[in-house]
């Protein structure tokens, strides 16, 4: 079974969000199936750098506004299958993020630069492809790969079958009809039964209404958006796919994320030698500047700061969770009122509040490891991975059970903790009272060593693999090849 799996961002090379990491491990676990998975990426600078041997195996035509771009053939170590790049210096070798310019703002190219991505996911998906390696399915990614569909539908010729993948319906990649001729769309195109969205044109629409099947992040959140109230615009369309949609639950990097070889610790441990977690505590403490106290519980959240997270909620109950009494360490970066709400809060609350503003890989590894507990209040939350790091570091997360938040954390409540289920703390709805309540249920655990440690152990044992999803991947594939 050929895939290519077309994606905007991957870890190490390029990442904003939890799209990079599956990026980097779906494709390796379908690999390792049996499945043969390439990856199609734009060439940013750190992509380019980051393949090494890449060669040339094609060059393309513009077309519409797209420019002609070079497609390169290369293998990175680091992502453990072929990457296919698309070498377009106009539009991809510049610095700052995938999305956004160095100061913040959406690049003003983002439909060319994506477009290109989706009609080069296309080209090659198509009879038309200039290449030996012919896939049978295209997966698609979020809106960055949106509209991959929809050329492959107007495309007459034969064509893989396509999948795509709602990582975060939020974003949608919505630009003016105008668009359209640039991105060589047929005029037919701008419709309700094309890439039309209320006036624009969307290429998250396009994919959902084009893709053969529809994939989103866990079961969860797959229901949650056939509703208005996460829907986004898209619940109604979701809603009469709802056959077509499955929910797969994403799993973690388990390599990366392993509290007993993970380098960015101060001591390693696993669940044998747990007590060794606390020497990462009192480094983490140090590292922050929060002050050495071991009455309070250390709650560790790592977020975007972005209303999404609902991180809002916490500033606002701050005064009430300190007096657990517990500290908070808060490493995240985004919004810049947030930014400054949290630095602020830290100032306040100097030694109790560490804000740490910024993106710090090294550091997240040690607030995972050091913190008791992981606070994760968001409004909605397609999947998430941190609750999922923080289980298998024994740091037990604090949820509102959203999306895969309520299907990857098994909440402690008396009836989990006798059968020996729960695997952290959730709580709904995601009010300051409902939270409060549910840290004080945690605070109380947390007093009581032997209840929490045996939650520790069955969070650090719960099963978080890629394998597992990547099977279901695998099943949703052979049921569009299958006939
Ligand atoms: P989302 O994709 O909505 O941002 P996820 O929980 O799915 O949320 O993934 C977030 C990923 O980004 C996690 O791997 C998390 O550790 C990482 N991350 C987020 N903010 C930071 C930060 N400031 N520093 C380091 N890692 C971060």
């Amino acid at each position: 079974m050929r895939v290519l799996f077309a994606v905007s961002e991957v870890h190490p090379y390029v990442k904003t969000g939890g799209l990079a990491d599956v990026a980097a491990a779906l494709p390796q676990a379908l690999s390792a199936l049996g499945l043969d998975v390439r990856l199609l990426l734009p060439g940013y600078p750190s992509v380019l750098k980051g393949c090494r041997d890449l060669g040339l195996i094609a060059s393309l035509d513009g077309v519409g506004a797209l420019p002609p771009c070079r497609l390169l053939l290369g293998f990175a170590k680091l992502l453990g299958v072929p990457a296919l790049v698309i070498d377009c210096p106009v539009l991809f070798r510049r610095e700052g993020g995938p999305y956004h310019d160095p100061y913040g703002t959406d690049w003003n190219d983002n439909h060319l630069r994506f477009g290109l991505l989706s009609h080069v996911a296309a080209l090659l998906a198509s009879d038309r492809t200039p290449i030996a390696w012919v896939p049978q399915i295209l997966h698609c990614n979020d809106w960055q790969t949106g509209l991959a569909p929809a050329y492959l539908h107007y495309h007459e010729g034969k064509r893989a079958a396509s999948i795509i993948t709602i990582h975060n319906l939020a974003y949608q990649g919505i630009f003016p009809p105008s668009t359209l001729a640039a991105l060589a769309l047929p005029p037919r195109a701008y419709a309700i039964d094309g890439v039309e969205y209320y006036g624009n044109v969307s290429f998250l629409k396009a994919g959902v209404y084009f893709a053969d099947r529809i994939t989103t992040v866990s079961p969860t959140y797959a229901k949650e958006i056939q509703t208005a109230a996460l829907g986004f615009g898209l619940q109604g369309l979701l809603t009469a796919r709802a056959h077509e949609l499955v929910g797969i639950l994403n799993g973690i990097d388990t390599v990366a994320w392993n509290p007993l070889s993970d380098k960015h610790l101060a001591r390693n441990y696993d669940a044998s030698s747990i007590d060794a977690k606390q020497a990462n505590t009192a480094e983490l403490r140090r590292r922050v500047g929060l002050e050495p106290r071991s009455n309070a519980m250390l709650i560790g959240i790592i977020s975007r700061l972005t209303h999404q997270k609902g991180l809002d909620v916490v500033l606002q109950a701050l005064p009430r969770i300190l007096a657990l009494p517990a500290q908070i360490c808060v490493l995240g970066s985004g919004d810049p009122a947030l930014e400054q709400a949290w630095r602020q809060a830290a100032s306040e609350h100097s030694g109790q509040v560490a804000a740490i503003i910024g993106f710090d890989e090294a550091l997240s590894h040690l607030v995972e490891a050091g913190a008791n507990a992981f606070l994760m209040p968001s409004r909605f939350e397609p999947c998430g991975l941190n609750q999922m790091y923080s289980q298998r570091y024994g740091t037990l997360p604090i949820v509102h059970a959203t999306g895969g938040l309520a299907d990857s954390v098994v909440g402690a409540i008396p009836a989990s903790l006798a059968a020996g289920t729960a695997t952290g703390f959730a709580f709904t709805p995601l009010t300051e009272a409902a939270m409060i309540e549910c840290l004080h249920a945690a605070c109380a655990l947390w007093n009581q060593p032997e209840l929490w440690r045996e939650v520790q152990l069955q969070a650090m044992a719960r099963d978080s693999s890629w394998r597992a999803s990547a099977i279901m991947y695998y099943q949703v594939y052979k049921s569009l090849t299958e006939h």
